[in-house]
């Protein structure tokens, strides 16, 4: 069973991260107050700035919404970091080293150049779907939310220690 989502760019973030993954982005798509409510009190925002229809939308949670790195691929031209000319720049070093879900950025980064945005989505889908019940997981979702199964994906199993 393949996990059918629309691969739409929005999901693929300009640093390299895959929104799909992220619990306010699900949280918000699947109307989950109760997960967007602890979110919010875990980042110390209002639950009204803790919903989020991706990178490239217009509709972001309040961490995500005057990112520097939206902002500097905007002025430079570029869909993603890894086309800039000063990829991988510091802010983007220390931008990465600030949270354990975005371990793999460089590696997406060179992935999304190598064979698209598109097929990194479909990538992302399987490294982040819950192998019994096809529920993408985040990084921080230790147990699957829909099944419990642990891990919940296999960036929890191999990025995550
Ligand atoms: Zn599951």
């Amino acid at each position: 069973m393949k996990n059918k989502i629309a691969l739409n760019k929005g999901l693929a973030s300009v640093c390299g991260l895959f929104c799909a993954a992220c619990g306010v982005y699900y949280a918000t798509q699947e109307k989950d107050e109760k997960k967007l409510q602890e979110i919010a009190n875990k980042l110390g925002q209002p639950l009204s700035k803790t919903y989020c229809e991706g990178c490239r939308s217009n509709r972001k949670t309040a961490t995500c919404k005057d990112c520097f790195i939206i902002k500097c691929a905007k002025e430079k031209g570029v869909a993603f970091c890894g086309e800039c000319d000063t990829y991988p720049c510091q802010e983007l070093k220390d931008f990465q080293k600030k949270m354990p879900h975005r371990k793999n950025i460089w590696k997406s980064q060179a992935r999304i150049k190598e064979i698209g945005w598109e097929q990194w989505l479909n990538e992302m889908i399987d490294y982040y779907s819950c192998e019994k019940c096809n529920t993408i997981n985040g990084a921080y979702d230790t147990e699957c939310r829909k099944c419990g199964n642990s891990p919940s994906n296999d960036f929890v199993r191999n990025d995550m220690n």
